[in-house]
This record gives C-alpha cells, sequence and structure tokens, in this order.
C-alpha cells in the first residue's frame, strides 16, 4: 500500500540544493548569523508540530514528537498512517481503557481529516518493518490527539492510484493538489525558480522588475485580453508579455532585468497553452546572441534537478533553414532521427506525372523519409522488399527503386514515405508524418525516445518576416517587431525584405519550444520604418517606445523562457495543467470557481459597457457563447 508514495518526492527534492544560512535562537545570540551553513531547510519552524510526518526515521527514536496531517488509512483501529506534504508515518492507536477518549478521536475521524497527534517514536516490531516506506523502521506511539477538522464524504480518494478524470480533478483542485504527483510538481517548480533567481540575481547581477499588468492594446503579436476602464470607450489590455517594459527599463538603465512574468494571450484552446501563463523573462544591455544563449546555458544547467541526466553545454544550434529542411518544423526533436532526405534529382527523370508535375514548378522537391522498421509495426506504403501495394509506387520502384533504395539505406523491414510539392510544404508534411511515426512505434513498443534524456537545440537565423497566413501578400514578423534584422542582411530591407534574416534565437527541448528571444533594434529610425512601411502597423500606438529610442537606448537583446512548459518537460508531466496550481481547463474556464462568470448588468454599467447577447445561431456556432439565462 505504500509503495511509490512519496518516494518520489524524496527523490528529487531531499538532495540539498543549496547553503541555507539560519538564524540562531535569539536567546543565544539576538540576530546573530550562524556561521555554519545549513543545508536543510526548517521545516517545522512556527507552527504547531515539532516534525514532518515524512521526516521521521530511526535516528528519532525515544523522541517526543507532535505530528499534524491528514488521516491517509486506517487499519483495524489499530494503526493510522498520517500524511503531510513530507509522506507517511505510521500512528499507532492507544488500545488501553485510559486513552479512550485519543481512540475514539483516531477511529472516528473519516478520511482525509486533519488531525494533531502528540507521542513517542518507537521502532516498529521485528519484522513488521516497511522498507518500502522512508519511515518504515519507526512508528509514533500516540498520547494524545486532537481532530483538527473533519473531512466530508470525498468526490474521489486522493490516493494516487485512484483514477479520476482531469475535470474532476480541476473541480476539487484543492484536493487534487494533495497527491504525492503534484506536490512533487509544484516542490520542483519553486526549487528551480529558487536556483534561478540564485543564478540571475546573486551570481550575475540581475535586478527582478515588476512591470504592469494593466496596460494597453499593443500592434501585432497574439490577442489580448481586455480589461475594461471606468473612462467610456477605454479598456486595458492584459500584456501578452513584458516586452516593451523590458525594453524601456533597458533604456532606463537598468541594465540586467528578470521577472517571473505572468502573461496572458487569448489564443483559444490549444493542448499545451494556458491563457496565462509564465515566462521566465530577460533582458540585457550591451549584448549579442553569444552572451545570452550562453547566460541561459547556465541558468538550466545552474537550475536543473539534481536528479535528472545533466544538461551539458552548450546546446547545439541550428539554423531555422536546416531545421525545416531536415525535421520540417522549427522545433525539432532531435532525440531521434528519421530525418528528411532531399531525393529529387533521384527523379530527375521521372515517367510519373505528379512526379514531374512537383519537380517542374518553383521550389518543386521530392522528400522522404525512412521509418526503421516502420513495415514490420505499420500500416505499409512503400516497402523496401519490392512488395509494393499501390499501381504508383510499383511505377516508383520500377524506375527508381535502385536509386531510392541507395539513397534512403533503408532495410527490409524499414519504410519509406515520400512526398512531392513545394519544399516547405513537403518539409511540414513530412515533419508531421515524421512525430505521427513516432508516436506510433513508440505506442507499439519500439523505444525511439529516450524518456530521461534533455535535448536542447538552439534554433537560429529565423527570417525576420513570415507572409501573413490570411493575407500571404502582407508580411508580419516572425517573432516580434522589435527584433533587430541580421547584420549581414539590413540592405535587403528596401529592396527584398522576406528574403532579410534576424537576430532571434529559439531555445528547443526535446521537440517543443521553451524559449525565445531576439536582439532588439535600438534604433527609432529603422523601428519606425519596421513598424510603418513593412509592417503597415499605426505607430502611433508605439510612441512612447520609438520616443525612448531616441532617448540614448543602448543596443540590448533578451528572451523569455516558457516556465510551464519548461517544468513540463521537466517533471515528464502530461499536460502543462499538472504544473500549474489553478490551470484553466482546454475552454480556458476555472472548474472550480467557475470563471468566467456573469456580471449583473448594473455592475456594467460605471464601465459604460453593455453585453450583446449571442442569438441561438450563433451559440449553437460558438458554445463558448454563454446563453442568455444567466442575466439574473
Ligand atoms: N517577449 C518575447 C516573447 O514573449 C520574448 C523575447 O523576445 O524576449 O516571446
Amino acid at each position: 500500500m505504500f509503495s511509490g508514495w512519496f518516494t518520489g518526492l524524496k527523490r528529487g527534492l531531499a538532495a540539498p540544493t543549496g547553503r541555507v544560512v539560519r538564524l540562531i535562537r535569539p536567546s543565544l545570540s539576538r540576530g546573530l548569523l550562524l556561521s555554519a551553513p545549513r543545508r536543510v531547510p526548517e521545516l517545522s519552524s512556527f507552527v504547531a508540530r515539532t516534525n514532518t510526518c515524512g521526516e521521521l526515521r530511526s535516528l528519532h527514536l525515544g523522541q517526543e514528537v507532535t505530528l499534524c496531517g491528514w488521516i491517509q488509512y486506517r487499519r483495524q483501529n489499530i494503526f493510522l498512517v498520517l500524511r503531510d506534504f513530507q509522506g507517511l508515518v505510521q500512528v499507532l492507536i492507544p488500545q488501553d481503557e485510559s486513552a479512550a477518549s485519543v481512540k475514539k478521536i483516531l477511529c472516528e475521524a473519516p478520511v482525509e481529516s486533519v488531525v494533531q497527534v502528540s507521542g513517542t517514536v518507537v521502532s516498529r516490531p521485528p519484522g513488521q518493518e516497511n522498507p518500502k516506506m522512508p519511515t518504515g523502521e519507526i512508528e509514533v506511539k500516540v498520547k494524545t490527539a486532537e481532530l483538527l477538522n473533519p473531512c466530508k464524504k470525498l468526490p474521489f480518494e486522493v490516493k494516487d492510484f485512484m483514477k479520476k478524470t482531469e475535470a474532476l480533478r480541476l473541480q476539487y483542485r484543492y484536493l487534487d493538489l494533495r497527491s504525492s504527483q503534484m506536490q512533487y510538481n509544484l516542490r520542483l517548480r519553486s526549487q528551480m525558480v529558487m536556483k534561478m533567481r540564485e543564478y540571475l540575481c546573486n551570481l550575475h547581477g540581475f535586478v527582478d522588475v515588476e512591470t504592469p499588468t494593466l496596460f494597453k492594446r499593443t500592434p501585432g503579436g497574439a490577442k489580448e485580453f481586455v480589461v475594461p476602464s471606468r473612462e467610456p470607450g477605454k479598456f486595458y489590455s492584459l500584456p501578452q508579455s513584458p516586452q516593451q517594459f523590458k525594453q524601456l527599463l533597458m533604456v532606463g538603465g537598468l541594465d540586467r532585468y528578470f521577472q517571473v512574468a505572468r502573461c496572458y494571450r487569448d489564443e483559444g484552446s490549444k493542448p499545451d497553452r494556458q491563457p496565462e501563463f509564465t515566462q521566465i523573462d530577460i533582458e540585457m544591455s550591451f549584448v549579442d546572441q553569444t552572451g545570452i544563449r550562453s547566460l541561459i546555458e547556465g541558468l538550466l544547467q545552474y537550475s536543473w534537478p539534481r536528479d535528472k541526466a545533466p544538461v551539458g553545454v552548450p546546446f547545439p544550434s541550428m539554423t531555422f533553414a536546416e531545421a525545416l529542411a531536415t525535421y520540417g518544423t522549427d522545433k525539432p526533436d532531435t532525440r531521434f532521427g528519421m530525418k528528411i532526405v532531399d531525393i529529387s534529382d533521384v527523379f530527375r527523370n521521372t515517367e510519373v506525372g505528379f512526379l514531374q508535375d512537383a519537380l517542374s514548378k518553383p521550389q518543386g522537391t521530392v522528400k522522404a523519409i525512412c521509418i526503421p522498421e516502420g513495415a514490420e509495426v505499420l500500416p505499409v506504403f512503400l516497402k523496401a522488399n519490392r512488395n509494393w501495394n499501390s499501381p504508383v509506387a510499383k511505377l516508383v520502384m520500377e524506375e527508381q527503386g535502385p536509386g531510392l533504395l541507395r539513397r534512403m539505406e533503408n532495410q527490409e523491414e524499414d519504410m519509406v514515405l515520400l512526398t512531392a510539392g513545394e519544399h516547405k510544404r513537403a518539409c511540414t508534411l513530412l515533419g508531421k508524418l515524421r512525430l505521427e511515426c513516432a508516436d506510433l512505434l513508440e505506442a507499439r513498443g519500439v523505444l525511439l525516445r529516450d524518456p530521461a534524456l534533455f535535448s536542447f537545440l538552439w534554433v537560429v537565423d529565423f527570417p525576420l518576416f513570415l507572409p501573413k497566413e490570411e493575407n500571404p501578400g502582407e508580411l508580419e514578423s516572425a517573432h516580434h517587431p522589435f527584433t533587430a534584422p541580421h547584420p549581414g542582411d539590413i540592405h535587403l530591407l528596401h529592396t527584398e525584405p522576406e528574403k532579410v534574416r534576424s537576430q532571434h534565437y529559439d531555445l528547443v527541448l526535446n521537440g517543443s519550444e521553451i524559449g525565445g528571444g531576439s536582439v532588439r533594434i535600438h534604433d527609432a529610425q529603422l523601428q519606425r520604418y519596421i513598424l510603418e512601411t513593412l509592417l503597415k502597423e499605426d505607430v502611433k500606438l508605439l510612441s512612447h517606445l520609438l520616443q525612448a529610442l531616441d532617448h540614448g537606448a543602448p543596443p540590448h537583446g533578451g528572451i523569455a523562457l516558457g516556465l510551464d512548459r519548461l517544468i513540463c518537460l521537466v517533471t515528464g508531466a502530461p499536460s502543462i495543467r499538472d504544473v500549474i496550481a489553478f490551470p484553466k481547463s482546454f475552454r480556458g474556464q476555472d472548474l472550480m470557481s467557475n470563471a468566467p462568470d456573469f456580471i449583473p448588468p448594473e455592475d456594467l454599467k460605471p464601465y459604460h459597457i453593455q453585453v450583446s447577447w449571442p442569438t441561438d445561431k450563433e451559440t449553437e456556432k460558438n458554445p463558448l457563447n454563454p446563453p442568455r439565462q444567466a442575466e439574473s
């Protein structure tokens, strides 16, 4: 019953993580710092317990202790297992007449009630030790007990092995947080952030500055949440990131800024996104790409949990063009091969119509990936053993078979996936198939991606602009409009802006983008040209920033790490919701409190706004539009 409980937590968090200096008792020496550093934080200072449940060991034998915790389990009215954040401990319920009231409390309190017990740490009788339980050599012989608060009927059992739906977990998040997994995730997150602060502020002189969350709408980037104000027609916006503020801090001479920053993006439902999320936001003056990259490599290495595979630095890097051509994405998962191969030359003289056609177009290519053991495990399209199952495949094999097999170096049981078309589209398609196939192969037991491995990668030399999705004739920033062009491409800004590379870099971990940043434009004239002429933005909205750049803005650059995603990858959690204490559901709702919620019309009056209720048809189309009834 105890196996697995808190062992993960202990493994990850018990290792000494830093030097904590403790004040010694005022009676001994008022306010004096102990010179001997303490490695383990004091967990029972200021509170009603003497020890935590999970910390008791043989070395505590004979000690009188007071514990506070939740009732995890009771057996035969003799044993009670008490739990706190540190673990479980077995408590002996007194059986003698004189302790009848203590027995009554401990036997009648429902599971998950909070109790305080006092007693002596004793060793378990020989043969009754539980080696799977960190406190398994001892038990606490209780003398007194107090029921601090009883627990009503539970919507689900807190014990990890009781499976529950995510909606139920989110609705009763305060109970879900009691699980050892959530405890581990949030505590590991706290420790990593602590180490990051230490690295940035104490070792490298960064200044932690808070920036506003009530801001105004700014051009470009993601959709923003708006907040009504009491001035008619005027709204604040919640910032997508502190981007402008951190640049203004550089102009203000803050020099090295960082913040654990809350960011808001109204982007709708995406599996690994949240409408509010946290970034480790960084900006430095007088820095180039190399400086930022080294800083981040050092930061991650310093804050990395000791029980995880170590982070090797420097991280490899790859250009955006190479990432697209080889992996079909700007965030390649480099833990496994199956790279995209350009086989256009093999098909130069093909007779197959659609291949001829594709190759005759501008940027026309034929590309392929080889899935090792794919023919064994996956549904077969093209097999290396000539057992073709489509007429096109047969024709291809007869014509280009030997050249193709030579180029792909595939074995008998491998599978080759082939596509023809415009370079970017063909690569993107194969990139997606590569990941799908990896999932399928792994579901069938082929190990491709070592779950213990952390594969970091810098992706660099992004284009400065991309064609707008909804209107490819216009340009939008690939990162954001404050990103500086690559010095070697500045001359192209006026002639072929779509060819300009940028000083934007992304950090990728195991195929997820966990950070991105850039060297910024610090020249007001260049910034104005990019905003006004190339991006067709209203520069009036950014006049404060343009003005600031004209007042002695230092050269500067920065980056932001997506903390939720990073912690999710480090802990191996299935979703970023599992590393956030109170996340929103997939649809952006807080299932516990029911936010967002209705506001009575009279409360909207001071803001001069009125709800225009969707029609039934609109509600049908978008179920997130609430029906009218809630006005009451
Ligand atoms: N503000 C940017 C973002 O949120 C990061 C950066 O450029 O520093 O993606």
